[in-house]
């Protein structure tokens, strides 16, 4: 057996439907009595309601939450919460909001409960990220990782069905990378492979019957193993050039992971041969690389960057911001045979 580091991180997990109705219990256990509750613009209503819940432990909704955590909006939300004496708060939402949340707990230290209600994993990590003149930078911090989760798939059920695709295919993409990851531990590939397996066998259903509850719990259940994994293990090329991808080309982030998952499986499938066969298994497909495109196809997904509206002429920038600084990755990668990747990523080809 291969040696190993194990680090386990800190957290109180809730699961199961309905139970963000125990909210205000979870914030008394953390004793927080001035709660300022953190969503986007469009789930406002949501925000609202949990608010109201939790009654005089709230102090105030602050819906202002979008994509990548803009330094202006992380520095109002910052003043937000100071301003209200918020002794706590309470994030519900996808990654861009718990983004927001982690942006204020860095900045005063404030502990962090999270509701996820998409499966891109941001709640069980240590890691922040604040986008500032349009370049996102990224860091680990203890102080960030929320206190107690709560995954509670009736707060998903609205979740619309493409973004439940490409969410779900944001986090088997930490599953793949935990997989071969240069820090991987027995347990964190457990994880991994299950949360491969249960995100696999419930986002067809998902897509299909968005109302599934069962399947969204299982989805849910997926999407914590893959937080899990993201939070414990360090990830590779694929993460890498999503967020070249994502950040210098302005591409949308879970659909970029969605279209790359399958290329860079494939690119990676020679040096990392323990790690697809597990993939494969717990996709039940014969190939790991053409069974996550087959997924990707079959969720009705994007699987070209040319779909997500990149310019075949970027790619050759895109490979040399990706190869710049030398970075962990079971294959070596240098700047031709990313540039291949990209190519075969912008027309969408099934991998061979
Ligand atoms: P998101 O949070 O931007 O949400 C996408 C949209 O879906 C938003 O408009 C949101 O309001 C809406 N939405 C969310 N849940 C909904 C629901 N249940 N019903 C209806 N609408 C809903 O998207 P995301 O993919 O969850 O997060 C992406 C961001 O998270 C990126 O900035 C990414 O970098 C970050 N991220 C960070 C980490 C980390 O560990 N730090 C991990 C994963 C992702």
């Amino acid at each position: 057996m291969q040696a190993f580091t194990f680090n386990a991180l800190p957290g109180r997990i809730v699961f199961g439907p309905g139970r963000s109705t125990e909210l205000a219990d979870e914030a008394r256990r953390l004793n927080l009595r001035q709660i300022l509750v953190l969503s986007t613009p469009n789930q406002r209503l949501l925000a609202e309601a949990i608010a109201q819940q939790l009654g005089t432990l709230a102090v105030g909704v602050h819906a202002e939450a979008v994509m990548h955590v803009p330094d202006t909006v992380a520095t109002a939300a910052t003043e937000r919460a100071r301003s209200l004496a918020a002794d706590g708060i309470v994030a519900i939402g996808g990654g861009s909001t718990i983004g927001l949340g982690k942006a204020i707990a860095l900045a005063t230290g404030l502990p962090v409960i999270a509701i996820p209600t998409t499966y891109a994993g941001s709640e069980m990590t240590p890691i922040w990220g604040i986008t500032r003149n349009g370049i996102k930078t990224t860091g680990r911090d203890a102080r960030v990782l929320p206190k107690t989760v709560i995954y509670d798939a009736e707060l998903t059920l609205q979740l619309p069905a493409a973004i439940s695709a490409t969410s779900g295919l944001n986090a088997i993409a930490h599953c793949v990378e935990g997989l071969y990851s240069q820090d991987a531990n027995p347990v964190a590939s457990l994880m991994a492979a299950e949360g491969i397996r249960a995100l696999a066998q419930a986002l067809p259903v998902i897509v299909a019957q968005p109302h599934d509850a069962d399947a969204r719990s299982l989805a849910l259940y997926g999407a914590w193993l893959s937080g899990t994994v993201l939070g414990m293990v360090g990830m590779a090329l694929h993460h890498k050039l999503c967020h070249t991808l994502g950040g210098s080309f302005n591409l949308p982030h879970a659909e970029v992971h969605t279209v790359m998952i399958p290329q860079v499986a494939a690119f990676n499938s020679a040096a990392a041969p323990e790690a697809m066969a597990r993939i494969a298994a717990a996709l039940g497909s014969a190939q790991a690389a053409s069974g996550l495109y087959d997924l990707v196809v079959r969720l009705q997904a994007p699987h070209s960057l040319s779909a997500l509206g990149m310019r075949e002429q970027d790619l050759d920038k895109a490979a040399d911001l990706a190869t710049r600084n030398p970075y962990y990755n079971p294959r070596a990668v240098t700047r031709d045979n990313v540039r291949d990747l990209l190519q075969a990523a912008y027309e969408g080809k099934r991998p061979a």
